[in-house]
């Protein structure tokens, strides 16, 4: 179970372990916002804490807030993509991501050089251009709102602090 981490300015963030926001919530970081109905933690000693859904930062943290981009990872661009393949005209599921510029040619981990396709297209692709492939892709790639990336993995319990 994921816990969606907000801003003191309560933006999120980004999503922690339960673990991780349990430990935050007991060294006074973070407040409780939203717990789950149906479960709670039992330490060995036989205490009874809430389990966390929505957790929120009492200090405001700045490194996060660049024009709410979300940073390059692979569950991210998972997420921003859909789990599925991004040429034009295919609706398999992208299993593999694909560097629009080859790495071999410079290419670099970025969002708007990355992007996922399915085994077959990637194959095709291999480490030419997408022209020179004569492939398209649905979208631009560009970097996507932190909101999309959290939407992905959404708890309904969330919802009302991602809007
Ligand atoms: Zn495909």
């Amino acid at each position: 179970m994921s816990v969606l981490l907000l801003n003191a300015t309560y933006e999120p963030l980004t999503v922690i372990s339960w673990r991780r926001a349990i430990v935050m919530v007991l060294e006074g970081e973070v407040e409780l916002l939203e717990q789950a109905e149906d479960r709670t933690i039992r330490t060995c000693g036989g205490n009874e804490f809430p389990f966390p859904v929505v957790v929120r930062l009492f200090n405001m943290v700045k490194a996060f807030r660049r024009g709410g981009k979300a940073p390059w990872t692979r569950a991210a661009l998972r997420a921003r993509d859909d789990n599925t393949c991004q040429v034009a005209g295919c609706s398999s599921s992208g299993t593999t991501i694909d560097h629009v510029i080859p790495r071999c040619r410079g290419g670099e981990t970025t969002w708007e050089n990355t992007v996922l396709m399915c085994k077959l297209h990637n194959q095709r692709k291999g480490s030419r251009s997408l022209s020179g492939a004569g492939m398209k892709l649905k979208v631009e790639p560009r970097a996507p709102k932190y909101s999309v990336v959290l939407a992905n993995k959404a708890h309904p319990q969330w919802a009302a602090w991602l809007a």
